[in-house]
């Protein structure tokens, strides 16, 4: 699931060893507070616990209107109580006290309409920076939410079979995996793994291993010596520090060597079921053309794309997403003859708008080729995909 060249070829480049031995990390989120309430959306956001009452002040932001509530006023540390017998002018600025009673709202009545990021928070997964919704385009805030979770909505009927493409079959297989994607493709590694899983088969095996053998079956991936000591140096630490397990917190993945917080949400999202926005080459380049976000930094896109959509979407969203960025959204031919989403995406034209020249750019499944796994789901099976071949074959 690492940065990758958006036609399916390795890149290469400088910075390779720079991004296979240390992923960037990102600081925990600060917390909501009331001064957010001026921000027409905002995502509550809380890396332990995550109060209630912030989530349901963060979803009152985001359905309760400004005119249909008086002045608004701080929220206090006894809300209930401010609103009874504490009058306005004896406790805080108009404003505030708004925002105290959207919270006391938020928490009885359950706002009808769209799932609130806030109230969809399921989990305890990453901490990501609470950011409001800004369109870098003309429209609104919420008609970027709409827009952009019907993008997501049709993008899981076009992969309704999406997934990891990365083949493994337990969490260190999927953590090793993700750190060999790094400037290769997926089916690269699908490729290779088999014999390194064969040959050390878990964390022990692997903490222990003469780095020269394994630089050998690593060969195939690409920079084979950095990513051998990644490798290396993570399992030993699942063994020295995780009694040979992989952790599933955020924070205790990212003390690993070569796992930053891309590497992280990949394990989290699909091996632990926490969710998690992959931010990717494809990630970044199609929320951009989709004007969800005009943010470059991959911390802040996570952010921002997350204020858009439920916690509980995350993981299927960036699942959409790089598969639209595979098959048919390339970087430098997009297919938008041939995409489903083009009524909905400001970047129509900027690719082939030839129903028949675009087809004939279509990738993996959706252009009759075979995908990225070796061993897919039965699901992309049964929709006609093809299993990738092993290294070697034609
Ligand atoms: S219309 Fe073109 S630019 Fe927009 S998502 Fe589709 S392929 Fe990409």
């Amino acid at each position: 699931m690492g940065e990758r060249a958006p036609d399916g070829s390795s890149k290469t480049g400088k910075s390779a060893k720079k991004a296979v031995g240390a992923e960037g990390e990102t600081s925990p989120a600060k917390k909501a507070t009331g001064k957010a309430a001026k921000k027409v959306t905002k995502r509550a956001e809380n890396p332990a616990g995550k109060p209630a009452e912030k989530k349901a002040a963060s979803a009152a932001k985001e359905t309760a209107p400004a005119k249909r509530t008086a002045p608004a006023k701080k929220a206090a540390p006894s809300k209930t109580a401010a609103k009874k017998s504490t009058p306005a002018k004896k406790t805080a600025p108009a404003r505030r006290t708004t925002s105290a009673r959207k919270a006391a709202v938020a928490k009885k009545v359950k706002p009808a309409g769209v799932v609130l990021p806030a109230e969809a928070a399921v989990g305890k997964a990453a901490p990501v920076k609470k950011i409001a919704v800004r369109p870098p385009g003309g429209e609104s805030p919420t008609a970027l939410v709409r827009r952009a979770r019907r993008i997501n909505r049709e993008l899981a009927e076009v992969y309704p079979y999406a997934h990891p493409e990365l083949d493994f079959e337990n969490p260190f297989q999927l953590l090793v995996a993700t750190v060999l994607s790094a400037q290769t493709t997926d089916l690269r590694v699908n490729q290779t793994t088999p014999a390194l899983f064969a040959r050390y088969p878990a964390p022990e095996d692997l903490a222990a291993a003469n780095p020269e053998e394994v630089e050998q079956i690593l060969r195939p991936c690409g920079f084979f010596r950095a990513k051998t000591r990644s490798v290396i140096g993570l399992s030993k630490s699942l063994v020295e520090n995780f009694g040979g397990e992989v952790p599933g917190r955020l924070e205790d993945l990212v003390t690993l060597p070569g796992v930053g917080r891309k590497t992280a949400f990949v394990v989290l999202g699909n091996a632990y079921g926490r969710p998690g926005i992959t931010v990717d080459t494809h990630f970044q380049r199609l929320v951009r053309r989709w004007q969800w976000t005009d943010e470059t930094d991959p911390d802040k896109i996570e952010a921002a794309v997350g204020a858009l959509f439920p916690k509980s979407e995350w993981t299927d969203l960036s699942h959409h997403v790089i598969w639209h960025g595979r098959r048919i959204c390339h970087a430098r031919k997009p297919a938008c003859g041939a995409c489903p989403i083009a009524p909905l995406c400001p970047a129509y034209g900027e690719g082939e708008t030839d129903p028949e020249k675009a087809k004939k750019l279509l990738k993996y499944e959706k252009g009759g080729f075979p995908g990225q796994r070796l061993n897919p789901p039965q699901a992309y099976l049964d929709a006609g995909g093809k299993p990738a071949p092993p290294l070697g074959a034609a």
